[in-house]
């Protein structure tokens, strides 16, 4: 019998077999299990047991790695929603900002980006809509998000890029975004974005004392915190359509206390009923490695992932659940347990999971007017650049990122996590270009994470969990 392309999931009492031509998860007994990666013989499998692989079989499981060739399944049809499809661009109105965050990717303690001066200027701005505009004829509705740096800077810019807006998008539904320290937000700014019903993102680590361990003005005297929480305060008093419209964004630094930073997001007043989308540093590029090692952390975050899958179970109620949690939960229920199970779930063509359709999804232009994949990227790297707004989409940049797993083909080929793998050309970047050694280097970290992502549900199965939680 061939080697089937299969993975083992050891649970406490259990073993189980994840199929992964077909997504299929099935329990498996040891002699089973052990026959099925070759470390055991046939004559030892009992007639129940040859029958069980004989059912997998008649499914389409069990079959060998079938994967040939690494190439996206949508490689012949970007050009064509380049072109016609967009409905989203953010615009990095500066480069600048009047903060000076540790973990920033200009703060210098990245390689090849820091901070400087260069603002985007309107006819740039301008050119960059209406490159939205040509690109967007079959898109009923668009958004449009400002970052930068501290796009604040830049309210002049802004102002007149939504004024701009309602003119070329007319007969569309047009929405716009913004991602803010939150300290210039004067009372005239927070009047006009409820007026022109923005969602913005604010960036809030937690507790001043967390808050301000990272996030300090650009004096590098001063914390922050103090000025961001006066702010949301003010947008409380005098606005409270935008505050429904308003999220955080937390940084996660394993230096500081996670049941503090915990505690602040769930029962501060204000804040406890805003949501945050929490993400630790990045590491990409980073020039000191990032090493989580603080054991009090993991012990709390265990926990609240436990509360969070007991919410799966139907076992406590949706507020006692860790905002900081709530990604990972929404892993298991929406990629694992909505995953497609088929036998044509792997074609011999293939692309393994991870990369978005760039230009599509979060299709960003820097102040220089040069065109990215998404505001993640590092924007020094050649690969990572995607055309830009005056020449247009660079189709080649485009497939090339598309196609990252190119890099890593014989490994991608092989690898059981090939439906669930997390990694993109950010990821695959080595400060200069998309490197093959940049991407391996995470590829145990990404099957880990895949390994007890499937663990949590099969778990979750056992105890009779019907995922229909809304998380
Ligand atoms: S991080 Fe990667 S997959 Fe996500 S939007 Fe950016 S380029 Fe796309
Ligand atoms: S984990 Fe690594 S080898 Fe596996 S699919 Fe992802 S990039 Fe490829």
């Amino acid at each position: 019998m061939d080697i089937p392309f299969v993975h083992f999931i050891e649970t406490h009492n259990d073993l189980y077999l994840f199929d992964v031509n077909t997504n299929m998860i099935s329990k498996v007994n040891e002699r089973i299990g052990k026959y099925l990666s070759g470390h055991g013989k046939k004559e030892d499998l009992n007639n129940e047991d040859l029958m069980v692989i004989e059912n997998m079989k008649s499914m389409g499981m069990l079959c060998p790695d079938q994967i040939e060739r690494i190439e996206h399944p949508m490689s012949d049809f970007i050009e064509d929603i380049l072109e016609n499809s967009m409905n989203r661009l953010t615009i990095q109105v500066t480069q600048n900002c009047n903060f000076r965050c540790e973990y920033c990717v200009y703060s210098g303690s990245y390689y090849n980006r820091v901070h400087n001066n260069k603002r985007m200027g309107w006819d740039t701005a301008k050119a960059a809509l209406d490159f939205l505009e040509q690109h967007s004829r079959n898109s009923s509705e668009i958004n449009v998000s400002f970052y930068g740096g501290e796009p604040l800077l830049e309210m002049d810019l802004i102002k007149r890029c939504v004024d701009y807006c309602r003119m070329i998008f007319k007969r569309k539904k047009v929405s716009f975004n913004l991602t803010t320290n939150a300290s210039l937000l004067s009372d005239e700014v927070i009047k006009y974005f409820e007026k022109e019903k923005f969602s913005v993102m604010v960036s809030l680590d937690g507790p001043q004392e967390v808050h301000d361990k990272n996030r300090t003005f650009a004096d590098g005297k001063r914390g922050t915190f103090n000025t961001v929480i006066e702010r949301i305060e003010r947008i409380r008093e005098i606005a409270p359509d935008l505050l429904a419209n308003v999220t955080f964004n937390a940084v996660l630094d394993d230096e500081n206390d996670f049941s503090l930073i915990n505690q602040y997001f769930s029962q501060e007043p204000i804040i406890k009923d805003i949501f945050v989308s929490a993400n630790y540093v990045n590491e990409t590029n980073r020039k000191d490695k990032i090493v989580q090692t603080n054991q009090k952390n993991y012990i709390e975050i265990s926990n609240q992932r436990f509360i969070g899958l007991m919410y799966l179970m139907n076992r406590v109620s949706r507020d006692k659940v860790s905002k900081l949690v709530v990604r990972e939960l929404s892993d298991i229920k929406e990629t694992i347990s909505k995953r497609k199970v088929s036998k044509n779930v792997m074609q011999p063509i293939n692309h393994p999971a991870g990369p978005c359709l760039p230009g599509v999804q979060r299709p960003f232009v820097n102040a220089y007017g040069k065109l990215f994949p998404c505001e993640r990227v590092n924007e020094t790297c050649k690969d990572m650049c995607i055309g830009n707004i005056y020449d247009g989409f660079d189709i080649e940049a485009v497939k090339r990122f598309l196609n990252v797993g190119q890099v890593t083909e014989e490994n991608c080929k092989r690898c059981w996590a090939f439906n669930f793998c997390t990694q993109c050309g950010v990821t695959s970047d080595n400060g200069e270009k998309i490197a093959s050694e940049a991407r391996l280097e995470k590829c145990e970290r990404v099957r880990n994470h895949v390994d007890n992502l499937l663990k949590d549900y099969i778990v979750l199965k056992e105890c009779g969990c019907d995922f229909t939680q809304s998380i």
